[in-house]
């Protein structure tokens, strides 16, 4: 292909944030590489950022047009832009004179570029009044957000991927970078390559790739984490192989954990979670051992009814060791979303405020409103994705405005997500594609420009902002989705959102963070165009960004020391299993395909890697219920079932049973929509649902 123009982005899956460069021929077909200069990725791409471009490039599923329904029960015609704004204005209005500014809400997505989070967040919590913002990123991360501001006093990622290559212990929890982190799980293998002392420790219910690298999997059961790492951090204070001086000087509550860890005995921690006592105290050595140690964890941790708890028991970990705020060390949440970093520096969640202020504080919200010059912001939190789709149910929410993900396959409990979205008295979806099944229930469906069709920036799980070039236009009538929105407001009659580009937004943005720990007041749109990427917080113009937080050991709570938090339970609170439901269902990812397939499932590449739905199964499990390889099993749980077929495997152990999240509607039919299993339960803190520990039967398929 003949270049006509090369531009520079990021890809827009997972939250590693490999920088592409995009190139357009004369005839605007367009074609992606890795970009060599970008630091998070130095030209590598995996197998879903490689096939990018197929995406845009087949329009065969875009949304082109505005359509509405005239009236429920009739299908949706095509309308003018002008007709779909004034009928969300007509309607949000309506809703709210009579039955107030809580009766309407948001549900958007850590895809959407930190403009649009923005611009939501404005809307929502500063002009309409409610704080009914929340994201599918809650689905993933928010129960990391607690345990860091519980913690480190705020949602702060301390380190930087350049910390890999100084590291040589690691500690991989509930997180399989090989198949969901590919180019993060690359640098860690290719460190591993270059200096073989350095240990891996994975700890997960299912032997995963990432174990590949492993020199020790600690195979737990369900739920259990809280068990293993406190049994890991008593073994380090048993052999007084903690960091005594940072413990003294830096942190707080220590003599508490000490005196909660010492109230269960390393083998009633092993009992409990299934990992042998000579493993724990192995752990235990390898992270006394090490200079820099890392531990990095994502859903496997987050996605629990405990998941605050699992969060708080493994930061106590790199606290007593003193391993924060150093070269190769600190605590690392990985995102599962390219933006979700973005979105939560923006306030994008039902409980946030905006750059980091506290929801909480009368002082923080006056602050941000008159900044905003809209309402006054109400301190109440708003709902959050489930409790969303819950009051849609109920009919306490009456309208819910849906922007760039799929609620019906990828909230748990999904028949009860389509009764609500059935029920819902107006629904708004805002997309791309067809392919998402949310789209079905819309009563307004607005086509929104995807990734390289608009401009905007985004935040990875190191807290690097990429600038995204527009490199195509979008199809039809789409429009990008910072344009729906300020338009939409300036139809509500709300001042403040007469932009004319993205970038005026993104200013906007900078100014308010002024003065807080998340300052990019030296950032642009011409610095990050011109001089790449930054960490945050940048506060001059020639600030070159910060890679690593804490080294001055400043942590940001009340007496700046660092907080070591009691986790409340050890076992997990979610569904009790019982004769009729006797297995533990758990939840996950396969390397090619992403989120609800919305993208991945058009490109044939990536179907070649796993095409159908599977559930893995162990040998015992399988023999018990007279089921062989291959066979079609049905799974059932308290809300629901599904056939799929399943993969009899050595990796998972008997009583766990994994079933891939990704499918929704197969061929028109839901048999693999994994959500139609899974529990409503949320931890009580963060509001994240447990997609990790429902319980389930297996039985063969028999034909009725
Ligand atoms: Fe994209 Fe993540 Fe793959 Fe990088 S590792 S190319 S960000 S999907």
């Amino acid at each position: 292909m003949s270049v006509f123009k090369s531009y520079k982005t990021t890809c827009s899956y997972c939250g590693v944030g490999c920088g592409i460069i995009a190139n357009k021929d004369a005839k605007g077909v367009m074609t992606v590489s890795g970009d060599p200069d970008h630091p998070v990725n130095r030209g590598m791409l995996c197998s879903k950022g490689m096939n990018l471009h197929h995406v845009v490039q087949d329009k065969s599923d875009r949304i082109l047009y505005p359509e509405m329904r005239w009236s429920k029960g009739h299908d949706r015609q095509r309308v003018s832009w002008d007709q779909a704004f004034d009928k969300a204005a007509a309607v949000f209005n309506a809703m709210i004179r009579k039955y107030g500014p809580d009766s309407v809400g948001f549900y958007v997505s850590g895809q959407c570029l930190t403009e649009e989070y923005y611009l939501v967040n404005k809307l929502a919590k500063g002009f309409i009044g409610t704080n009914n913002v929340d994201t599918n990123s809650r689905l993933c991360m928010s129960s990391a957000v607690v345990g860091y501001k519980q913690a480190l006093g705020e949602d702060s990622v301390p380190i930087t991927y350049d910390d890999i290559e100084l590291a040589d212990c690691f500690m991989i929890a509930g997180a399989n970078p090989a198949w969901c982190h590919p180019i993060l799980y690359r640098r860690i293998e290719a460190h591993k390559e270059k200096n073989p002392n350095t240990k891996i420790i994975v700890v997960d219910p299912r032997k995963t790739q990432s174990c590949d690298i492993a020199d020790l999997h600690l195979q737990i059961l369900p739920g259990t984490d809280v068990a293993l790492y406190n049994a890991i951090a008593r073994r380090l204070i048993d052999r007084k192989k903690i960091d005594k001086n940072f413990i003294a000087n830096h942190t707080d509550n220590f003599e508490e954990l000490k005196k909660s860890l010492m109230a269960m005995s390393i083998s009633e921690a092993s009992k409990i979670c299934g990992v042998s006592v000579a493993d724990i105290k192995k752990a235990a050595s390898y992270i006394a051992d090490a200079k820099g140690f890392i531990t990095m964890w994502a859903m496997g941790l987050n996605q629990s009814s405990i998941g605050v708890n699992k969060n708080n028991a493994l930061l106590n970990l790199s606290l007593l060791t003193g391993h924060i705020g150093k070269p190769g060390s600190g605590p690392f949440s990985l995102t599962g979303q390219p933006n979700a970093m973005g979105g939560r520096e923006v306030g994008g969640m039902a409980n946030l405020l905006a750059v980091h202020k506290d929801l909480a504080n009368d002082e923080h919200r006056r602050e941000v409103a008159n900044f905003w010059g809209g309402k006054e912001i109400s301190g109440k939190p708003g709902l959050t994705a489930t409790e969303m789709f819950d009051a849609l149910e109920s009919g306490k929410l009456k309208a819910v405005w849906v922007i760039c993900t799929n609620p019906l396959v990828s909230l748990p409990n999904a028949n009860k997500v389509e009764k609500a979205l059935k029920q819902a008295k107006f629904v708004i979806v805002q997309d791309i594609s067809y392919r998402s099944e949310t789209t079905e229930y819309a009563d307004l469906l607005l086509p929104a420009a995807g990734w390289a069709e608009k401009e905007g920036t985004m935040t990875n799980s190191e807290r690097r902002i990429t600038h995204l070039s527009k490199v195509v236009d979008p199809p039809g009538e789409a429009m990008s989705d910072s344009e729906i929105l300020w338009n939409f407001a300036r139809k509500m009659g709300y001042r403040g959102f007469d932009y004319n580009t993205v970038e005026e937004v993104y200013k906007e943005h900078c100014t308010l963070t002024k003065g807080t720990s998340i300052d990019i007041t030296g950032l642009n749109y011409t610095r990050l165009k011109n001089e790449g990427s930054f960490q945050w917080p940048v506060p001059q113009n020639n600030h070159p960004g910060t890679s690593r937080l804490f080294e001055d050991k400043k942590f940001h709570t009340d007496t700046s020391n660092a907080k070591f938090v009691i986790p409340r339970f050890v076992k997990p609170t979610s569904e009790l299993i019982t004769e009729k439901y006797p297995l533990i269902l758990t939840t996950g990812r396969v390397r090619d395909q992403w989120h609800t397939r919305t993208k991945t499932g058009k490109v044939n590449k990536l179907l070649t890697h796993i095409r159908d739905p599977y559930l893995e199964i162990s040998q015992v499990d399988a023999f018990l219920r007279k089921l062989n390889d291959g066979d079609i099993a049905v799974i059932e749980s308290k809300r629901g079932k599904v056939q799929v077929k399943i993969k009899i495997t050595d990796t998972i152990s008997k009583g766990v049973v994994f079933l891939p999240m990704h499918w929704g509607k197969v061929l028109g039919n839901d048999y693999g929509r994994a959500n139609n299993l899974t529990t409503s339960i949320v931890d009580p803190i963060s509001k994240e649902p447990d997609f990790k520990f429902s319980a389930v039967q297996v039985s063969k398929y028999e034909k009725a």
